[in-house]
């Protein structure tokens, strides 16, 4: 490789301040993942390669400014927490009620039932609104990114592929000069995969890819 043998590589930021990611190559002036700036790659401007030049020519595009408006579709882990959040809430309230109603038939089976029914069901309704909220909550304090992008290269983690997820892992370079690799949850067997070399724009969160947008460059 290049880099190894650049003398200026070894001064080169290998862990982002900012967010602590794993730098993959050197002579980046961004953060992949975060975006935040990073020491700056002396002859950077100078050695930006034909790809990050063709994103540049597609960011003039009036369809690159549309797409870089959309909001991306939740991720499968996005829409679990948000059902936990939902269906907990509704179980901890059912739960409330028959506890609550318990107290005016204490006598009998009916009162034990009522009990019974009404703590297991508020127990679950709390763990699932605790499991819903902290994985949400995580998720929404990184901010999601949006850029343009190319995708370099795509292999998946078979060792996931078993349980039915499978999780994909896409190089991208972007416009704005980095290049990262980013995980991508499976959304099932019907979806169309992103294919090597499209360019469009990318919604990421983090090391994670949400989604792309298809623009031609
Ligand atoms: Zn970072």
């Amino acid at each position: 490789m290049a880099s190894t043998t650049n003398p200026t590589a070894k001064d080169a930021v290998t862990v982002c301040p900012e967010c602590g990611a794993k730098i993959p190559k050197a002579g980046m002036s961004l953060c992949p993942y975060c975006a935040s700036p990073l020491q700056k790659s002396p002859g950077l401007e100078q050695d930006r390669n034909p790809i990050v030049k063709r994103l540049l020519g597609l960011e003039e595009k009036p369809e690159f400014k549309e797409a870089l408006q959309e909001t991306p579709p939740w991720t499968p882990e996005y829409a679990q927490a948000r059902n936990q959040l939902g269906q907990g809430r509704v179980f901890l309230i059912i739960g409330l009620i028959l506890l609550g109603t318990s107290m005016t038939v204490a006598e009998g089976l009916l009162g034990l039932t009522l009990r019974t029914g009404g703590t297991a069901l508020s127990a679950l309704g709390a763990i699932w609104l605790i499991l819903g909220l902290s994985t949400s909550r995580r998720l929404d304090k990184q901010r999601i990114i949006a850029r343009s992008a190319y995708l370099v290269q795509r292999r998946s983690d078979t060792a996931l592929a078993q349980s039915g997820k499978v999780t994909y892992y896409f190089t991208i370079t972007f416009g704005d000069g980095s290049e990262g690799e980013f995980s991508y949850a499976g959304r099932g067997v019907n979806e169309e995969l992103y294919s090597n070399g499209m360019t469009g724009v990318a919604f990421t969160r983090g090391q994670e890819l949400l989604h792309m947008t298809r623009v031609r460059a």
